[in-house]
């Protein structure tokens, strides 16, 4: 605590992000980053544009960007919004959105979910009430179907993997759509590894329904930082206010070059994304069949619990051995463990790290 710190500041209580080890001696499963490189025509385009034009601003408005994801998704590039990894285009929303006032309605997200978002409604003074899970983990939609000052779901959700059917969603965004100035925020960061999830053909129908995404997990490129948002051209037009009174230049050229060259790469991401959820499959049927508790997973991620071990003890025993994963120390999830998928090579490090982990918790053997 300071005292040059306003009252703002005190009061926030900021998300803390998985460890980055600097060395590489961890089998590095914390933190839902893609196992597989970036395309090599990602790379290639990051080069190219690496020289005397880094003189110059990039384009504020990422005109080409938001043209590639256009076409990706079938919208049109006035339906698009680009910023410096979905993080920041998650806050831009929140602020662009979202009422800050005591008297507003509070915003409606599931209570254990991706822990960003209650940072981000502190940091606006957004008034928010989580709705829990029901016990299997997964989001009660109906919960949902109420007066607020706003929605915001992950499709699937983070940490659990657990996603909904797209009819749901949609059920919710007719709801809401009934009562003007309710926005339903979907955040989609890993929809791409999912079964047939994504909404944001949707949007040009429904008004007040935004999709958020990442080119962070399915394209490899958590290191370029390059998120982006799907909406009607109104919500478009509200996140560049927000934008254009916060800093205009969100995405640099090295960014902007790398993240056009990926989203006209699908061949390849295709390649590396079946393998992923072949993976995640896999490792989950072998979970299950040594105890393990697997909620089902439509992410690049399982969350999982040990038959034998609580959270905080599975979590030291796999750190030791050399395999870094993510604890969430808090009430219903302390005895989970989120854990990445990597390549099938450090996936099979886990499992036997895994074994291991059984045996002694049995105490079958006292190393
Ligand atoms: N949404 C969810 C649900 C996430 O898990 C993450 C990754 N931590 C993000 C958004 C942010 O991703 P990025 O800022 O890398 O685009």
């Amino acid at each position: 605590m300071s005292v040059y710190w306003n009252h703002r500041v005190k009061t926030l209580s900021p998300y803390v992000p998985g460890e980055q080890p600097r060395d590489q001696v961890f089998i590095k499963l914390n933190t839902n980053e893609n196992p597989y490189p970036p395309s090599p025509k990602v790379i290639e385009a990051i080069q190219k544009a690496t020289g005397d034009t880094l003189r110059l601003y990039p384009d504020p408005a990422c005109t080409e960007l938001r043209r590639e994801i256009a076409r990706r998704y079938g919208v049109g590039p006035e339906q698009v919004f680009a910023g410096n990894g979905s993080d920041e285009v998650l806050a831009f929303a929140f602020a662009a959105f979202f009422e800050s006032s005591r008297e507003a309605l509070p915003i409606l997200f599931p209570d254990i979910t991706y822990s960003f978002y209650p940072v981000y409604a502190r940091l606006w003074d957004i008034p928010f009430a989580p709705v829990p899970l029901a016990l299997d983990f997964s989001i009660r939609i109906d919960a949902y179907k109420k007066p607020a000052g706003g929605v915001v779901i992950p499709n699937p959700n983070a940490p659990t993997g657990r996603a909904l059917p797209r009819t749901d969603l949609l059920s919710l965004v007719r709801w809401h759509g009934q009562v003007p100035g309710t926005v339903v925020l979907v955040d989609e960061a890993y929809a791409a590894f999912g079964e047939d999830l994504e909404m944001a053909a949707l949007v040009s129908e429904y008004s007040n329904l935004l999709t958020v995404h990442t080119l962070s997990k399915a394209a490899s490129l958590a290191g370029l930082r390059v998120g982006f948002a799907i909406g009607s051209e109104e919500l478009i037009d509200g996140l560049c206010r927000v934008r254009d009174s916060f800093n205009s230049y969100t995405v640099d050229r090295l960014a902007q070059a790398g993240a056009e060259a990926a989203l006209r790469d699908a061949p390849y991401y295709d390649g590396v994304n079946k393998k992923v959820i072949a993976t995640r499959n896999r490792v989950s049927a072998a979970l299950r069949d040594r105890g393990y508790e697997v909620i089902p997973s439509q992410g690049n991620f399982i969350f999982i619990r040990s038959p034998t071990r609580k959270g905080a003890q599975f979590f030291t025993d796999l750190r030791e051995r050399g395999i870094l994963v993510r604890h969430f120390d808090k009430p219903r999830i302390a005895d989970y463990l989120r854990v990445s998928i990597g390549t099938d090579a450090q996936m099979d490090r886990f499992l036997a790290a895994c074994e291991t982990e059984e045996s002694v918790g049995l105490g079958l053997t006292n190393s």
